[in-house]
């Protein structure tokens, strides 16, 4: 019997009864994080890391059925024995380790191996087979340390101070709006959209401690928000609310921004490529870490990446599924009522 099989209805665990990620209502769904693309709404049971359970709740309803595991905990369904690891993604993000009869497959769900002082850290997972994402699956996609990045944006946030100019950075408002808090916390007043404060406030209400803030609301006054620094979600962007803030500069917070020019972004004053997944490096070395005898890679350049670990003799093929991209994505900010 095969452990997994991908299914019409998500990734599933055959003899566990059970899938993880699912993109329709299941009866159980095992949950890597709480990104919309894997975090969907109608499943009947919903199985998370703890730290993930309130920004569930927040997405998907309180009144949903959630269920949660501390990271290495085990957990005996239908004879799968399921246990959590981290992903290093967001705060909460897991990847989802099977047992059954000796072999062991990872769900790795979204990943990133960098420390970002807010995720627990990754940890690889060794097993069999191994479930990949390939977001940033191109070689081109090599990323600086945070703290270089992050020192970049204080001097930029430096640079507009000195030319009287607001700095508002685009980010997506769960996992890089609290990264950027931490980051830029006590160069300035610094203001959220009201997305990303509730998802704070999720966040908060899983035990984390994040940076204070204020929330930007629509009718700002102008004389306050002056040479503040502002995080607003992608979705904002073009919008009224980022034009009525006097004088302001734009920054977009994204792994795209590695290639200029390629996206919709060519009105932004600058580009920081930080993202929350794994550079290509970052990949080849997450899956060489696991040790697998087969690696199934979706989510991304799934096909680049695939053919690249064949020619290096590791067994990967690629696996459809419908899995989003968090680095532009714009989606959940319309599920969170925030007008485009
Ligand atoms: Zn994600
Ligand atoms: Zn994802």
């Amino acid at each position: 019997m095969k452990l997994i099989k991908f299914t019409k209805s998500g990734i599933y665990c055959v003899p566990g009864k059970f899938y993880i990620d699912p993109w329709k209502p299941v009866e159980y769904a095992i949950i890597t994080h709480a990104h919309s693309d894997h975090a969907r709404w109608g499943s009947s049971h919903y199985l998370c890391h703890t730290f993930s359970k309130p920004v569930l709740q927040h997405r998907l309803g309180s009144d949903i059925a959630v269920e949660t595991m501390d990271y290495g905990q085990t957990r005996d369904i239908n004879g799968v024995k399921v246990s959590l690891h981290p992903a290093g993604h967001i705060i909460g993000s897991a990847q989802v380790r099977l047992e059954y009869k000796g072999f062991v497959s990872v769900i790795s769900g979204d990943y990133k191996l960098e420390d970002d002082g807010l995720s627990t850290p990754f940890e690889p997972v060794r097993c069999h087979e191994f479930v990949t994402e390939s977001t940033f699956g191109l070689p081109i996609y090599n990323w600086l340390p945070g703290q270089e990045l992050f020192a970049a944006m204080k001097n930029w946030v430096a640079y507009n101070q000195m030319n009287q100019r607001t700095s508002i950075f685009v980010a997506y408002s769960l996992g890089k709006s609290q990264r950027l808090m931490r980051a830029l916390e006590g160069l300035t007043p610094l203001y959220v959209h009201n997305s990303i404060a509730n998802t704070n406030s999720a966040i908060a209400r899983a035990g984390i401690v994040l940076p204070s803030y204020k929330i930007l609301h629509e009718e700002q006054d102008k004389e306050l928000i002056k040479n503040s620094i502002v995080i607003v979600p992608p979705a904002l962007v073009g919008t009224t609310v980022i034009k009525k803030i006097p004088n302001g500069a734009i920054a977009i917070c994204s792994g795209w921004m590695q290639v200029r020019g390629s996206r919709r972004w060519q009105a932004a004053d600058a580009g920081f490529a930080v993202s929350d997944h794994a550079d290509w490096k970052g990949l080849l070395e997450a899956v060489k870490a696991t040790g697998a005898e087969k690696v199934y890679v979706t989510h991304g350049y799934q096909s680049v990446f695939s053919k690249y670990l064949n020619e290096l003799g590791i067994d990967a093929s690629e696996v459809s599924t419908q899995y989003g991209d968090d680095e532009a994505q714009q989606d959940v900010l319309k599920e969170e009522g925030v007008k485009g």
